[in-house]
């Protein structure tokens, strides 16, 4: 018995300062393993021995026994607390743990892409498809082609950069048009998004660089009651059922007759004479359409007896600027995380 106590004793001694030493969860489990292990553990090593302890001193040696166990369990519980509630500041790698982390962001697409592919989901429903062209274009492509001659006084509505020689910036994506027209044969239905460029000073509504899309229908027997029909399917789905639409005579040198697109005042609805989005007027501008003329027919080789069509077109970051409230059309381009970030959530 005295043999045992002392065994006890030393056992507790060693405990307590191992104790002192473990300082992370993997060293407290080895001091577990170590002291309460099932076969080999210090502790349970002593209830072995209590079977050799002559019968009138068990009871005495097996308090004492279970008294140690007792504690050992409380301790290796305290530190385990003590190890899960105060994480280190810092970690054995040197990492402070303490700074605040760095947030990292989904990227998501732009709002003009957005609205952009809004626009395109509407058409592909419809039986359109998508055509693209270079955003470098020749005079021919950009105007002669659609009926702007040198010199016709229409072309200085189209402030037009240009490169070199023959070469300029694409002031519409019309050019796309001509192009398809030139290489594929009636029926085209067909709408061709992307960038243009024109000669203007950057304010809140205009800017050297914006996004357009247009939309093209060649085929037998095409009247204005198809592009009545189409524009105004189109500008329901894209603004409400309940939106109201007129069509207001107009000039393009490509389409005859040609009109233009206007749409409630989204802000106002009409009952604001001092608005700033309309004027007053209740209605805002949204796309200019018409049908083809049939010189710009004769110039690709479609039979303007045969055939016949009609187009619009539209300015994405304006349209864009009015369905979502946008004061600026710069803000689109200017990439503040502050401003993109509130698009593309849905
Ligand atoms: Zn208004």
């Amino acid at each position: 018995m005295a043999n045992l106590k002392e065994r006890i004793d030393a056992v507790r001694k060693e405990f307590d300062e191992a104790a002192r030493r473990a300082a992370d969860a993997k060293s407290l489990e080895e001091l577990r393993t170590a002291y309460l292990g099932r076969k080999r553990g210090h502790v349970t090593l002593l209830f072995e021995d209590l079977k050799s302890v002559p019968a009138e001193e068990k009871r005495e040696a097996g308090r004492l026994v279970n008294e140690l166990k007792q504690s050992v369990t409380v301790r290796l519980d305290a530190i385990e607390g003590q190890l899960s509630s105060v994480p280190p500041a810092v970690s054995a790698a040197g990492t402070d743990l303490t700074l605040p982390g760095r947030k990292r962001y989904v990227g998501r697409p732009h709002p003009l892409t957005l609205f952009e592919e809004e626009i395109e989901r509407i058409f592909l429903g419809m039986g359109f498809s998508i055509e693209e062209g270079p955003e470098i274009e020749t005079d021919y492509y950009n105007f002669e082609a659609l009926n702007f001659p040198p010199h016709h006084p229409a072309r200085d509505k189209w402030d037009t950069l240009f490169i070199k020689g023959d070469l300029l910036l694409r002031t519409h994506t019309s050019p796309v048009q001509v192009r398809v027209m030139e290489r594929s044969k009636p029926p085209i239905r067909i709408i061709c998004p992307g960038r243009v460029f024109r000669r203007e000073t950057p304010d809140p509504t205009h800017l050297p660089m914006f996004m357009q899309v247009e939309g093209l229908v060649i085929d037998e027997g095409v009247t204005f009651a198809h592009l009545k029909g189409t524009l105004e399917y189109f500008l329901r789905a894209l603004f409400g059922e309940k939106i109201k639409v007129r069509f207001r005579p107009s000039f393009f040198p490509f389409t005859e007759p040609s009109a233009e697109v206007d749409i409630e005042c989204l802000v106002c609805s009409g009952k604001d004479p001092a608005c700033r989005v309309c004027g007053g007027t209740g209605w805002k501008e949204i796309l200019g359409s018409g049908m083809v003329d049939p010189q710009v027919l004769k110039n690709v080789n479609i039979d303007p007896e045969k055939y016949s069509g009609w187009a619009f077109g539209l300015g994405i970051d304006r349209t864009a600027m009015f369905a979502y409230g946008i004061p600026e059309m710069r803000y689109f381009y200017e990439n503040d995380l502050r401003f993109l970030r509130q698009f593309g959530t849905k």
